[in-house]
């Protein structure tokens, strides 16, 4: 897990070739290369990758509706929609939204998706003061529900939890979850991020950032999980486990054989 978020953190600052916040920032180029289409695929149990080739978008899916985690890019909306329906769901079906965290390539989308499919938008409580505001490159949306930390989100037969991990936005939200698969529990964790996009130094809109980032590198250094996914495919190894999952049998790993010890960080 800690070599996991160590690299994380690096491919999140530089490998992408994130430049931080704003939009402004950020060269078409990157902003397109971001945005290619990616075919959408299972990924594990109940959870689906529906997202575009740089940015992650989650559906977990339950008998009683799905739930979709973040809304990529404003132009990746329509991508996710048309992902949603490809693997056979329905957007219609998606009752929940949550986000990662409040940046335009990762809520840049939740207005579009919400408004296309009605669902109720959970956020952290600083994350969700940034959605309601919106910004030139991230329109403004209602928050329904404002989640604390160690709150669940709960659908059919699946809970979500919230540990809010700030520093690379003041409420920078990662979830955990656990999946079933071949009658086997896994646990999940959609980590939010920690890179570091922000001033450290003099940071008079966020004096506590460095606090906040020591806090949380403490916090997730906690954690593991079996299925480590994060809010940009880079983190994770995605097509490493799109060639897996288009095996006839992708051998998945058993339940607690990943995490820091095992040399592996995720099962698949
Ligand atoms: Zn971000």
């Amino acid at each position: 897990m800690l070599r996991w978020l160590a690299l994380a953190s690096l491919i999140g600052a530089v490998g992408t070739g994130y430049r931080g916040w704003p939009a402004a920032s950020q060269t078409s180029g990157e902003r397109a290369a971001w945005n290619r289409p990616f075919q959408p695929f299972h990924l594990i149990g109940n959870i689906h990758y529906v997202g575009a080739t740089g940015v992650s978008a989650f559906l977990i899916t339950t008998p009683a509706g799905s739930v979709l985690l973040d809304g990529g890019l404003p132009e990746t909306a329509s991508q996710i929609a048309g992902n949603i329906a490809d693997l056979g769901f329905r957007l219609s079906d998606v009752k929940y939204l949550l986000n990662s965290h409040a940046h335009f390539d990762h809520a840049g989308g939740l207005a579009e998706v919400k408004r296309l499919s009605s669902a109720m938008m959970v956020a952290s409580d600083r994350d969700a003061q940034a959605l309601r505001s919106g910004s030139p490159d991230m329109p403004a949306l209602v928050v329904d529900r404002v989640i604390r930390d160690g709150e669940t989100v709960r659908l059919g037969d699946t809970a979500l939890t919230a540990h809010v991990t700030p520093g690379h936005t003041k409420g920078c939200t990662t979830w955990t979850t656990t999946t079933t698969e071949r009658g086997r529990a896994y646990t999940v964790i959609f980590y939010c991020s920690t890179s570091v996009v922000d001033r450290l130094v003099g940071n008079t809109q966020y004096p506590e950032i460095v606090a906040d980032y020591e806090r949380t590198f403490s916090r997730l250094r906690t954690m593991s999980s079996d299925v480590f996914l994060g809010p940009h495919p880079a983190f994770f190894d995605m097509e490493a486990k799109r060639q897996c999952r288009a095996l006839p049998k992708c051998p998945i790993r058993p339940p607690g054989s990943s995490g820091m010890g095992s040399g592996r960080a995720t099962v698949i």
